[in-house]
């Protein structure tokens, strides 16, 4: 397994594993924050999709659902939401680059665990370890992409 960037390494630590999309909800954090002209220490938030991407946000945001910063809504739209005490409001959005990365990872892991049940265990673990070699090669895209491969992002005050 090829070694994070700690923040992403401390996002699978609270996630329990990799995925792309807890990797993406820690790149909308961390876009959410830098869009901010000055620091914060009063975050709400809205994401609107229950996904992986809720471990990235809270640990990268500190909103979260336990502490009640963090408002999840189903709309299945993959939208972050900042609101800040200064009265300004940050949209981060998965572009479509973003969408079909994860979308890609989501069929593979499906099909790898299909029949899970009737699996021995040497299959299962050629099968997990098809799926953290996959991991391993997407991941690092996610990492390091530039903002605008994987997001979108608008700055307003008030509501958008
Ligand atoms: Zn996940």
């Amino acid at each position: 397994m090829i070694e994070a960037p700690e923040i992403f390494a401390r996002i699978y630590a609270r996630h329990g594993h990799r995925c792309p999309m807890s990797t993406l909800g820690g790149r909308l954090g961390l876009a959410a924050l830098a869009a901010l002209s000055s620091p914060d220490a009063e975050l709400t938030a809205v994401y609107h999709n229950r996904t992986c991407a809720l471990d990235g946000i809270a640990l990268t945001t500190g909103c979260s659902e336990e502490n009640g910063s963090l408002k999840v809504t189903t709309e299945g739209r993959h939208v972050l939401e900042i609101f800040f005490s200064s009265g300004e409001v940050v949209e981060v959005g998965l572009s479509d680059n973003a969408m079909q990365i994860a979308g890609e990872y989501r069929y593979l892991s499906n099909e790898l665990e299909k029949g899970w049940e009737s699996l021995s265990d040497q299959e299962r673990s050629e099968r997990e370890q098809q799926k953290e070699l996959a991991l391993d090669r997407i991941l690092p895209a996610l990492w390091q992409a530039p903002d605008e491969d994987l997001l979108t992002i608008r700055v307003g005050k008030g509501a958008l």
